[in-house]
């Protein structure tokens, strides 16, 4: 048997990063640096590690960035009127709120707050309502950035069927609403959704977002198929394994993702792309 083209995520990160470092350069030789905020609420010690994770990859492709931190015991209009305040703040043209807020917080309320053009998560309802309708402002950075892997690896995608395991906010039903979009036929597989295997084998591109280790084995996908694993799961050894069991799925896919080294670096990387759109965008009004 042949086996998967190893889609690497690592490489795609760093050759859009690399063009999306001139248009920040270019940017800034015009005199708009591109500026990221990140509202982070807690303790969260994850969320500490993506927020200085962000802040870094921002001082390397030339985005100012500054980390709006809160306590665990903060009040919701404390933080919503930082973000009002940001909303107004010229240095910054992307607004990020790190998700998840406290237990006492309205995730939506907070995020409603954010001004629609520095919304670059793509989480106001109006941006959601923007993608629905296909007049994307900004892509959610997950699913953006299995498209930009998409289309770097030449994969088509109109015409084929894709099928999306898993349906959140974040991942799966942005997932859906992209490639539809793009001219696939599409269909959402979910934790009730019977016979899961039969819909799977269809799939000339399959994307899993269900963030459970290993669900996906050879005999649930189709001979030639591309598989894009979105799944992060962290083992009881401490290692970091994928929704789809590689080892095995690698002999029968066309094209697969490989966890960790896939999909993952490529969600910081859309942020920064997001963020220096909203900076070009902001320069020509
Ligand atoms: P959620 O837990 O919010 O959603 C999981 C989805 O998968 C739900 O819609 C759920 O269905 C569905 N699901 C769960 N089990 C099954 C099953 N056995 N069969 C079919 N569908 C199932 O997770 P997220 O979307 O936030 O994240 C998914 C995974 O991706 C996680 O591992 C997460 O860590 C990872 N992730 C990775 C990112 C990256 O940068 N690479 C970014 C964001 C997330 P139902 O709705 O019916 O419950």
């Amino acid at each position: 048997t042949m086996s998967a083209k190893i889609i690497n995520g690592n490489a795609i990160a760093r050759e859009v990063r690399a063009e999306w470092k001139i248009r920040a350069t270019n940017l800034a030789e015009r005199g708009t640096r591109p500026g990221l905020a990140v509202v982070i609420v807690g303790d969260n010690p994850a969320s500490s590690i993506y927020v200085r994770n962000k802040a870094k990859a921002c001082n390397e492709i030339g985005i100012y960035s500054e980390i709006h931190e809160f306590p665990e015991n903060s009040v919701q209009d404390e933080v919503i009127r930082r973000i009002q305040e940001l909303n107004g703040n010229p240095l910054i043209h992307g607004i990020l709120v790190q998700l998840p807020l406290p237990r006492h917080f309205d995730s939506g309320k907070v995020i409603a707050s954010i001004a629609v053009e520095k919304d670059v998560d793509g989480f106001h309802l109006y941006n959601v309502g923007a993608l629905v309708t296909g007049n994307t402002i900004f892509p959610p950075c997950t699913p953006y950035g299995v498209m930009k892997m998409l289309e770097k690896s030449a994969i088509p995608i109109e015409g084929q069927h894709a099928v999306v395991v898993g349906r959140s906010n974040i991942v799966g039903k942005p997932m859906a609403l992209m490639l539809l979009q793009k001219g696939a036929t599409v269909t959402i597989c979910t934790s009730k959704t019977r016979e899961l295997a039969d819909h799977t084998r269809r799939a000339d591109i399959l994307v899993v977002a269900a963030g459970k280790p290993r669900m996906i084995t050879a005999n649930m996908v189709k001979a030639g198929a591309t598989v894009i694993d979105v799944g992060i799961n962290r083992m009881p050894d401490g290692k970091i394994t994928g929704d789809v069991d590689f080892e095995s799925v690698k002999e029968k896919a066309g094209n697969i993702t490989p966890v960790p080294g896939g999909v993952g670096p490529m969600t910081i990387t859309m942020l920064l792309c997001n963020t220096i759109e909203a900076a070009e965008r902001a320069s020509r009004r």
